[in-house]
């Protein structure tokens, strides 16, 4: 399961909590090859955005979340 956005939180669910305690300490990674493709894929959008807004003078996205 992917995380989750909540406000300004991001939450990490698990399919399981098994064998897991309150207070454990846990390791986490990040795929920086699929967060580099989302930044990229972000940043284009901004681009392709600001292109829209100028030439149209409407357009504006909102929320980019990816
Ligand atoms: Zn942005």
């Amino acid at each position: 399961m992917g995380p989750q956005s909540r406000g300004e939180s991001v939450l990490h669910l698990l399919d399981s909590a098994e064998g897991l305690n309150a207070g454990d300490a846990i390791h986490g990674s990040l795929d920086w090859n699929r967060r580099y493709a989302l930044m990229r894929l972000h940043t284009a959008l901004h681009v392709m955005d600001a292109v829209v807004v100028k030439s149209h003078n409407n357009g504006q996205i909102t929320g980019g979340d990816l």
